[in-house]
């Protein structure tokens, strides 16, 4: 028994040894190839291929090796990698200044310690009067005006922060008081600076400096925006003899604006916030296709391959420690399904009629600019290409459910998506070309897109989008069935035609200052902003919003789609306070949320 026993284990290993040793790689989509990528590239050896940094260029190696064991050709010249620029950040300049004179008397607060410059401010040299501004509040509405009377036609004015009714929760002052309204209330008032100051507030006694963080958002023109401490701003009241403190609490408590043009006081200052830029890459390999007419004609498989790092502005990890951002899902996920595509199509490349590209993105989550900058760079004609196929987040396959945006880009998609579906996977199709991924950036080239997805989930954008998680055998299913999709397509005699479809999206993405806190669920065809979730302690959240949730009503503004509601997001600053009504079943309910910021 036990000799038996023995060799069957000796037999065990030696038929599982060469099995080990043996290479995975086959010219079939394989779970054994998927998971082999993905566990690559959502290791922590990659950080999360933060856009731009060494892990995201490790990550483009990985991929043109993989091309270039496949056979494709390289796309720019002798290269797979095309570098793109981008905006990574802001610094402040040497031209950053700051001084008060008064009379003989010098004022000169230090930069970083006393003072700052803010990240949204334009370049600025300025020498003029300083005037007090109150809460830098205009809002005749409410019957509050610090600026009225005030001439501060090219003047710096200093403004409190916040509003004179901190202590109320949904103040009625709450949506003028984001430091970029303000700045915007103040330059179109004729000023040239503003300088924020931190309120008193005797619950909280902080009074530190803003940290200089990229919003995203572009800077204001020629217009000086500062931050500088209480302190310094004391020693500015005292020449006037005024006690800030004091002169504070009776705005308060009065709710009337007392502003006022200091007396000999001038202020000399400039600004300067430059944008560091860097490079990041997209990676591209094709095949070429071998009808003699066909062949001029181009078939795009794209997915991105950057994910978040270690957390940025779009993270929705609530942790205070840092954590690698690994990005299994997204989009480690269709990522492996270019790679595994671009392997079976090249081992039958004989058969091709059309020239197949296949391209990854980075970039994408710091808002779609690998793929906006390959559009505008694309080693062919775009009117040559005939469909754009993107996967992002094909990893978690539930139900057999597969969402399809771009259904209504080309008049011949809807047929060959049902015909090829044999797999009985349960699709849910969505017109749009636009959608919150890298087809966008081809569909605004007016070439038809195809957008697979397999949903989202509570990992989304969080340090738990790990490889473990990943559903292996339906992504094989799901890239199963985008190869059939793809063949069908290339089978196609005639270019599939171009559908416009009605774009309800403002032209670029929207800004992403404002945050709400909702989790997007794009599956089925709702009438409103269907939600599958909300961030913990996001605005959302507070407010008692729920996944399942579909928003209808954002302010005075009718929500049929995800657009509507970006879009009319766009009307609002942080800190505004937005009237939501949502559909919870039957249902329908109001909700007050008090709009954040990332
Ligand atoms: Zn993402």
């Amino acid at each position: 028994m036990l000799k038996n026993l023995f060799l069957a284990f000796v037999i065990a290993v030696f038929n599982f040894l060469p099995l080990l040793a043996q290479d995975i790689s086959s010219p079939d989509i394989t779970t054994a190839e998927i998971k082999k990528h993905i566990y690559y590239l959502a290791s922590d050896e990659l950080k999360g291929r933060y856009t731009g940094s060494e892990e995201c260029l490790t990550a483009a190696h990985y991929i043109e090796n993989q091309f270039k064991s496949y056979g494709l050709k390289t796309a720019f010249d002798d290269s797979y990698l095309q570098e793109f620029p981008f905006v990574a950040g802001v610094k402040l300049t040497k031209n950053n200044s700051l001084e008060f004179l008064s009379g003989n008397k010098k004022i000169t607060p230090k930069i970083n310690d006393d003072y700052t410059t803010v990240s949204f401010s334009g370049k600025t040299n300025i020498n003029n009067k300083l005037v007090f501004a109150g809460y830098g509040i205009s809002a005749p509405d409410i019957d509050y005006d610090d600026y009225a009377g005030l001439d501060v036609k090219g003047k710096v004015v200093l403004v409190l922060r916040d509003h004179p009714e901190m202590n109320i929760p949904h103040s009625k002052f709450d949506k003028y008081a984001p430091l970029r309204k303000k700045s915007v209330v103040a330059r179109d008032k004729g000023a040239a600076a503003i300088i924020f100051v931190n309120r008193f507030d005797p619950n909280n006694d902080n009074d530190e400096l803003l940290t200089l963080k990229y919003d995203q958002a572009g800077a204001m023109d020629d217009f000086g925006v500062l931050n500088m401490k209480r302190e310094v701003a004391e020693k500015l009241f005292k020449t006037q003899s005024i006690n800030l403190m004091n002169y504070q609490k009776v705005i308060d408590d009065s709710l009337k604006p007392a502003a006022f043009i200091f007396k000999n006081v001038n202020v000399n200052l400039s600004t300067e916030v430059q944008e560091i830029e860097k490079i990041s890459w997209n990676v591209c390999g094709y095949l070429e296709g071998n009808d003699p007419e066909l062949k001029n004609q181009y078939l795009i498989i794209g997915a991105h391959f950057d994910h978040l790092g270690m957390g940025d502005q779009n993270s929705l990890y609530t942790g205070t420690e840092p954590q690698i951002h690994n990005g299994a899902d997204d989009n480690a996920s269709g990522t492996t399904g270019v790679l595994e595509l671009a392997q079976k199509i090249a081992s039958e490349k004989d058969k091709l009629k059309r020239t197949v590209v296949f391209v990854t993105f980075s970039g994408e989550e710091e808002g779609l600019l690998g793929s906006a900058y390959f559009v505008d760079h694309m080693p062919f004609p775009a009117e040559n290409a005939d469909v754009m196929i993107n996967m992002d987040m094909i990893g978690r396959l539930r139900d057999k459910s597969l969402i399809v945006y771009g259904t209504g880009t080309s008049s011949d998609w809807k047929e060959i998506l049902k015909k090829d579906n044999t797999d009985s996977l349960e699709l849910s199709f969505n017109d749009e070309g636009y959608g919150p991924s890298d087809q966008s950036s081809f569909y605004a080239k007016k070439i038809p897109v195809l957008f697979f997805f397999t949903g989202t989930h509570e990992d989304y954008h969080k340090p738990s989008d790990d490889a473990d998680k990943i559903n292996f055998e339906g992504e094989k299913e799901v890239l199963d069935y985008v190869y059939y999709v793809f063949n069908s397509i290339d089978d196609t005699k005639e270019k599939p035609d171009y559908l416009l479809v009605e774009r309800k999206e403002p032209e670029k993405m929207p800004s992403r200052k404002v945050w709400v806190g909702t989790v997007p669920d794009f599956a089925g065809n709702v009438d409103g902003y269907k939600i599958s979730g909300v961030s913990e302690g996001g605005p959302a959240e507070t407010a008692g919003l729920q996944g399942g949730d579909i928003i209808i009503k954002f302010g005075d503004k009718k929500i049929s789609n995800i657009y509507d509601f970006t879009y009319a997001l766009a009307d609002y600053v942080p800190g505004d306070v937005v009237e939501v009504v949502v559909k919870r079943g039957d249902e329908e309910k109001t909700f007050q949320v008090k709009l954040g910021t990332r």
